[in-house]
């Protein structure tokens, strides 16, 4: 049996498609193996958001190749930068045997099988939906992708022109996949798109995922529903009100918003209301924790930009903030504004922000020591020097990866998975430390 390997660059949605993708191969009865040296295939799954992700994307096609010159494995590459150099890819990569793009990523398997790769220019789209897939996680948490592409036109992003135009799934998929992760053990499904606050549209007419979320909160072993890649100006009140009416829909929510400037936001075409749009939402839902993603260095940007950002910040609407440097990209229109900053410039503003941002979340994490919050496990180890166990999770303000852990020792282990209830005492960084007292185990 001939064993396959995926190697995944970039976001959560690439992830999502990589495991629809080994779902497959195995289902057309390969073998799955994260082992590169001991695979016949493999697939490097590319992202090229921004020029860092490129670097890194063409790094890690070398970095195989290097292992086809030993082993002679065969090697493909999918995603976002083939999609984006189309057939450029067959004088930068001569050595590979095939590539898709986007939008050819579900006929991978049978390109392999027919030894035919189509050479002519390849679709902008994504590997939306599959029955099969294969978790690349043990964790008790997943992410569920209910859209690819998108309809916006941010003047700095190539996302469009390697994703091509929004399209949603069905909600019965997306309920028959939610179920099928849920009775696989899944107690956290967090939702993705280019923008999901868009979701529907498309196919039902209309922004639905107030109707998405309902149906999913109904699913009853679900125990948290996460919302990220929110769109400030689709964000309606029928969508606020089901985080109100769901107590299994996480009170978070992850708004990228860009900047605040609207000399900025009108630069980078996104809605200039912005500001006025958080504030309702916090108005509407005065405790939800927001995150957010901001971009220093657009091309235009001066010092006043930067301060009335930072005014905003500190009004502590966001307890998170990621904030990046402006990549210039030859693809977007952007690239083609004058005035144009220089990066040390943006990186001077980015840690400037992420100062700011951290007092923010430092006096917000000040203001509930000592409050209960209730975790779920994701890592449990027991130390050598003292056999106590040291143990991380996350609290329903913590997305994946972007926004700190939950940290305890415990004199006994946790279950993996499991949600148990501790006290806050302090903060380390954006980690929370919490104790777990006289509770050992939720609710008892
Ligand atoms: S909404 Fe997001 S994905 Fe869409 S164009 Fe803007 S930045 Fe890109």
């Amino acid at each position: 049996m001939q064993k396959v390997a995926v190697v995944v660059l970039g976001c959560s949605k690439n992830t999502v498609e990589a495991e629809y993708l080994l779902g497959v191969f195995r289902n057309k009865g390969f073998e799955i193996t994260n082992n590169i040296e001991e695979a016949d295939i493999s697939i490097i799954h590319t992202c090229s958001f921004i020029k860092t992700a490129r670097e890194e994307s063409e790094k890690a096609i070398r970095d195989v190749l290097s292992v086809k010159k030993k082993n002679g494995l065969k090697v493909y590459v999918s995603g976002c930068l083939s999609q984006l150099l189309q057939n450029k890819m067959n004088s930068i990569f001569p050595e590979i045997d095939g590539y898709v793009g986007t939008g050819t990523l579900k006929e991978l398997p049978q390109l392999i099988f027919d030894k035919e790769f189509d050479k002519s220019l390849l679709p902008p789209g994504g590997l939306n939906e599959s029955k099969y897939r294969v978790l690349s996680s043990s964790l008790p948490s997943t992410y569920l992708k209910i859209a690819e592409g998108c309809w916006h036109k941010c003047s700095f992003c190539v996302i469009p022109y390697l994703r091509g135009n929004y399209e949603s799934r069905s909600i019965k998929s997306l309920i028959d996949e939610a179920k099928l992760l849920v009775d696989n053990g899944i107690k956290e499904l967090i939702l993705i798109a280019q923008d999901t606050t868009s979701y529907g549209y498309d196919i039902y007419g209309a922004f639905v995922l107030d109707k998405l979320l309902s149906k999913l909160a109904k699913i009853s072993e679900l125990k948290w529903i996460r919302l990220l890649y929110a769109y400030p100006s689709s964000i309606n009140d029928r969508l606020l009100a089901v985080f109100k009416e769901y107590k299994n829909i996480c009170n978070y929510m992850d708004i990228p918003i860009q900047h605040i400037s609207k000399d900025i936001l009108s630069a980078m075409r996104r809605p200039l209301n912005t500001a006025s749009i958080i504030e309702k939402i916090k108005n509407k839902l005065p405790d939800i924790i927001l995150r957010t993603s901001i971009i220093t260095g657009f091309p235009g940007e001066n010092e006043r930009d930067i301060s009335e950002l930072i005014s905003f910040l500190q009004q502590g609407y966001f307890q998170y903030v990621g904030v990046f440097e402006y990549s210039n990209q030859k693809e977007t229109d952007s690239s083609k504004l004058k005035k144009q900053i220089k990066n040390s410039v943006a990186i001077e503003r980015k840690i400037l922000i992420e100062n700011a941002q951290y007092s923010v979340f430092k006096s917000q994490i000040d203001n509930i020591i000592g409050n209960n919050i209730e975790f779920i496990v994701e890592n449990c180890s027991q130390r050598t020097s003292d056999d106590k166990y040291s143990i991380t999770g996350r609290c329903y303000f913590q997305a994946p990866e972007i926004d700190g852990n939950v940290m305890l020792l415990s004199d006994n282990p946790l279950k993996l998975g499991e949600f148990y209830n501790g006290k806050i005492i302090d903060a380390k960084g954006y980690n929370i430390k919490v104790t777990i007292g006289e509770y050992n185990e939720f609710g008892k």
